[in-house]
C-alpha cells in the first residue's frame, strides 16, 4: 500500500476523495466546514449524534494532508472495527493497543516509521508511552484526532484519566491541527474539552441531533414477551437488539425467543468474558439476528445495520435511552425503536432510587420524571428528546414517531367505548387502574376480579370488541381530554366533572381506535427515506448478501466492512450492469469495486438475465445537494419548469417530501413560480379550499395543527400542506 498517490503528484480535493476512496456522492450535514475548518489548520471541536458521519471529517483531511494522522479512541474494539474499515477501502491504516503481540507492535511500528500509513489509530495509555511519543516525534504528525472527547470531562459519563494528558501531548505537537469529536453534547462536557484542548468558539461545530431514519414508538406494555414476538414479524432476518433491566430478564427473554426459533444470545456483565465477547462478535457478523442486553451492551459496537432496539424495560433517563436508540440505522436507513412503557417499572427504578442520598437522590428522580413524561406524552417523541439536547424540532409533525403517525389517521367515533369505560370506572367505584378496568370490560377471570366480585357488575364483559391494547389506548385518550383523572401514585382512574357531563350529554366525541395490535400498523414504511429503500428487489438483495458474508468470513471482518445494507439494497433497485453504473452505488469506492466488483456484478448480471430485468438509471447527485439543502436544488427545478412528477422521479421520493422540501424553499424567502401545478393536487372543492386559505388567514400558516383541529379533522394533513404551499405561493 503506497502512500504516494495521496502524497505528491495530482492534489485531491474533498469532494473526489469522497467519491473516489469512500463511493459517497455528497457530504452529510457539515462534514464539508469541518473539513474546510480542518484544512485550514484550525483546532475544531465536533458534536454530532450517532451515525453523523463523525469519522469521515477526520479520515478525509487526513488523506489531505501530507503527513500522519493519530487518532486516539478509548475502545479497543472500535479501533480495530474503524482500520478493517478503512483498509477494505484501500486506506492505508494501522492501530497500536495492548491487544497486539510483540511482533505485531513491533510490524506496526516500523511500517508507521516508514511513512506508509496515513491514519494511525491508539489508545490514550499507548500515545503516553515513550517508545510511541518518541516515534511520533521523529514524524510529520499533521493532525491529532481525538474520538469520543467527552472522555476528557469529568462531569461526561464516562470520564477516563488517561484523556486528561492528552493536553500535554496536544502542546508537544504544536504545528499538528487537533480535533475533538463527540456525541455528548451537554454544555459543562463541551466546555470542559473546549478549555482542556485550547479549542475557541468559533471552530466548534454542531449538527443537529435529530436522526430522520428512526421511527420512534411508545407503546404500553402489557404482556411484553407477546410484544416483542409480535413486533419481530415485521424483521425477519433482520438485526436489532433488545435492552432489558435486570441480568435475569435478559436470560428469560433470550430464552423465550430462542425457543421460538429465533436466533439470539443474550449480553450482559454476568457472563463469562469469552462468552460475552462471542455473542458480540457473532452478531456484528450477522451470524446471529438478535443481541438481548442489559445497557451494559452497545459502546464498542459500531454496526451500522441495526434496523430495531427495543427498550424491553423503561430506561433510567433520556439520555441514555437515546444513546441506546441511537445505535439503530447508523447507515442512514430507516429503523425502528419500541419502547415497552408500563407504570410498574417507573416504581422499580424508584425503589433504587429510594436507596440513595441527595443530591443524587433528587438528580435520579428528575431523570425518572423526564422520562415518564416522555413515555406519556401525546405530542411528538422527537421534541422532548431534541429538547433535551438544547435543539428545537422545526415544523410540527415529524412523520415518524408513532403519535405523529397517530395524528395524521382520520379520527373516529369514540362516544361508545368511552362511555363504556367511563361507566366501568364509576361502577367500581373510582378505586382502580387502567388495567383493571379493562379486565372487567373484557369479562376477564382473574383473582382481583374474584375478590372485589367485579364479575357481578353490569359493566362486566361488555368491552369484547375491542383488545386489551386498544381499551388502554382509549384510557388514556380519556385522560389526555381531561375525561378521566390519574391519580399519579398509583395510578387510580376517577371520572371527571367533564367526563360526567360527556356521559349525560351524550355527545359524539372523537378519537382513535388502534389496530388491534398496534405495531401492525406500517408506520415504520411510511416514510422511507430513499426510493430504493422501499422497492428494492428483496431476492437479489438475499443473494448480494450471501455474496457479502463469504466474502466477509474469508477475510475474517464483518459483513458491513465489505458492503453496507444500503450499498447492497441500491445495487438490488437499481441492477447495475456495467463498472460505471456499479461505481454509482453508495459506498463503491474505487478499491472496492477493484475487490469485489466483478463478484456482485456478475450476480447482477445473471438475475436480471433469468428476471429479464433491465438497468435502471440512477442520477448522480450533485455534490452539494446534501440533505441538508436539498430544499434549495428542488426549488429551483420547480422554478425551471420541473413538474411535481418529475421532481420526484429524479429524487426517488414520494409527494409529501417534495412538498415539504418547497414549503422550506418558499419559508426560506424564495419566490415559486406559480400555484397551479400545486393546487391540482388537492381534491377538495374550490369552496372548501377557500375556507382553507381563509383558516390561514385568521390562524397563520406555521403550524397545522390548529386548522387541524378548526375543521373537526375533516381535512387531513396532506390537503393541510398542499394548501398551505398555495397560500403561501399567492402571499408572495
Ligand atoms: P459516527 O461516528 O458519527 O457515529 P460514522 O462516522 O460511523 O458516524 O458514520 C455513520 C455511517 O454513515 C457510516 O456507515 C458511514 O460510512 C456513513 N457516512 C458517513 N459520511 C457519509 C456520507 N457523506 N455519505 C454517505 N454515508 C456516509
Ligand atoms: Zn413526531
Amino acid at each position: 500500500m503506497g502512500v504516494s498517490k495521496y502524497n505528491h503528484r495530482t492534489m485531491p480535493t474533498p469532494e473526489t476523495i469522497l467519491k473516489t476512496t469512500f463511493g459517497y456522492d455528497s457530504f452529510k450535514p457539515l462534514q464539508r466546514e469541518i473539513i474546510t475548518n480542518v484544512q485550514a489548520r484550525r483546532d475544531t471541536l465536533v458534536i454530532m449524534a450517532t451515525g453523523g458521519g463523525k469519522s469521515l471529517t477526520y479520515q478525509v483531511p487526513a488523506l489531505l494532508f501530507g503527513g500522519l494522522t493519530v487518532v486516539v479512541s478509548p475502545l479497543i474494539a472500535l479501533m480495530k472495527d474503524q482500520v478493517e474499515q478503512l483498509r477494505a477501502l484501500g486506506v492505508p491504516a494501522l492501530f497500536i493497543n495492548s491487544s497486539l503481540s510483540s511482533e505485531e507492535y513491533q510490524a506496526n511500528m516500523d511500517a508507521v516509521r516508514r511513512n506508509e500509513i496515513k491514519l494511525l489509530y491508539v489508545a490514550p495509555e499507548t500515545l503516553l508511552t515513550p517508545r510511541i511519543f518518541s516515534l511520533l516525534s521523529s514524524l510529520k504528525l499533521d493532525l491529532l484526532a481525538i474520538d469520543e472527547a467527552h472522555c476528557i470531562s469529568e462531569w461526561g459519563h464516562d470520564f477516563r484519566p488517561e484523556y486528561r494528558q492528552l493536553a500535554d501531548v496536544r502542546r508537544k505537537f504544536p504545528t499538528a491541527v487537533c480535533m475533538a469529536l463527540t456525541a455528548t453534547a451537554t454544555q459543562r462536557v463541551r466546555a470542559d474539552i473546549m478549555s482542556t484542548l485550547e479549542i475557541s468558539h468559533a471552530n466548534e461545530f454542531q449538527s443537529t441531533f435529530n436522526r430522520e431514519n428512526l421511527f420512534i414508538e411508545v407503546m404500553p406494555k402489557s404482556d411484553p414477551t407477546e410484544q416483542t414476538l409480535h413486533f419481530l414479524q415485521n424483521f425477519k432476518d433482520q438485526s436489532g437488539i433488545i435492552y432489558c433491566f435486570s441480568r435475569r430478564q435478559v436470560d428469560e427473554l433470550a430464552d423465550a425467543l430462542s425457543r421460538k426459533g429465533f436466533s439470539v444470545r443474550p449480553y450482559h456483565a454476568g457472563l463469562e468474558d469469552a462468552e460475552r465477547h462471542r455473542n458480540q462478535e457473532a452478531f456484528i457478523r450477522d451470524d446471529v439476528q438478535i443481541i438481548v442486553a442489559t445497557i451494559a451492551f452497545g459502546m464498542g459496537i459500531n454496526k451500522p445495520n441495526v434496523r430495531f432496539v427495543i427498550h424491553f424495560d423503561l430506561p433510567k433517563n433520556i439520555e441514555s435511552y437515546y444513546q441506546e436508540i441511537g445505535r439503530a440505522g447508523r447507515d442512514g436507513l430507516s429503523a425502528h425503536c419500541l419502547l415497552l412503557y408500563s407504570y410498574g417499572d417507573a416504581s422499580k427504578i424508584k425503589y433504587f432510587i429510594e436507596q440513595k442520598e441527595d443530591p443524587e437522590r433528587s438528580a435520579a428522580y428528575q431523570h425518572l420524571n423526564a422520562m415518564t413524561r416522555y413515555a406519556e406524552g401525546s405530542g411528538c417523541r422527537r421534541k422532548p428528546l431534541l429538547d433535551y439536547f438544547g435543539e428545537t424540532f422545526p415544523g410540527d409533525n415529524c412523520g415518524t414517531c408513532d403519535n405523529c403517525v397517530a395524528e395524521q389517521t382520520t379520527l373516529v367515533d369514540i362516544t361508545i367505548p368511552a362511555q363504556k369505560f367511563l361507566s366501568c370506572v364509576i361502577r367500581s367505584n373510582e378505586r382502580f387502574g387502567a388495567a383493571h378496568i379493562v379486565d372487567i370490560l373484557l369479562g376477564s377471570k382473574n383473582e382481583k376480579i374474584e375478590k372485589y366480585k367485579h364479575h357481578e357488575l353490569s359493566t362486566y364483559g361488555i368491552g369484547k370488541e375491542l383488545t386489551k391494547s386498544q381499551w388502554m389506548h382509549i384510557s388514556r385518550q380519556l385522560v389526555e381530554r381531561g375525561l378521566l383523572d390519574q391519580e399519579p401514585a398509583y395510578r387510580v382512574l376517577s371520572v371527571t366533572a367533564k367526563g360526567l357531563e360527556m356521559l349525560k350529554s351524550r355527545e359524539q366525541l372523537k378519537g382513535q381506535i388502534n389496530e388491534p395490535n398496534k405495531t401492525e400498523r406500517p408506520n415504520a414504511r411510511l416514510k422511507s427515506p430513499t426510493a430504493e429503500e422501499a422497492d428494492y428487489d428483496k431476492t437479489l438483495f438475499t443473494l448480494l448478501r450471501t455474496k457479502r458474508k463469504e466474502l466477509a468470513d474469508a477475510s475474517n471482518v464483518p459483513p458491513y466492512v465489505i458492503f453496507s445494507d444500503k450499498t447492497l439494497a441500491q445495487m438490488a433497485a437499481y441492477f447495475p450492469q456495467t463498472e460505471d453504473g456499479l461505481l454509482n452505488m453508495s459506498g463503491m469506492g474505487k478499491v472496492k469495486y477493484e475487490r469485489y466488483g466483478e463478484d456482485f456484478l456478475s450476480i447482477i448480471k445473471a438475475y436480471c438475465r433469468e428476471n429479464r430485468i433491465e438497468e435502471k438509471y440512477k442520477a448522480p447527485m450533485r455534490a452539494k445537494d446534501d440533505a441538508g439543502r436539498r430544499y434549495m436544488a428542488v426549488g429551483e427545478a420547480y422554478n425551471a419548469g420541473e413538474s411535481i412528477q418529475d421532481l420526484m422521479k429524479r429524487y426517488a421520493v414520494n409527494v409529501d417530501t417534495i412538498l415539504n422540501h418547497l414549503t422550506r424553499f418558499i419559508q426560506a424567502g424564495n419566490p415559486l413560480r406559480s400555484a397551479e401545478d400545486l393546487i391540482a393536487l388537492s381534491n377538495l372543492s374550490p369552496d372548501q379550499q377557500m375556507e382553507v386559505f381563509k383558516a390561514f388567514d385568521t390562524t397563520g400558516s406555521d403550524a397545522l395543527k390548529p386548522i387541524y383541529d378548526k375543521f373537526n379533522g375533516t381535512v387531513n394533513y396532506d390537503e393541510l400542506k398542499i394548501l398551505r404551499l398555495c397560500y403561501l405561493c399567492e402571499q408572495r
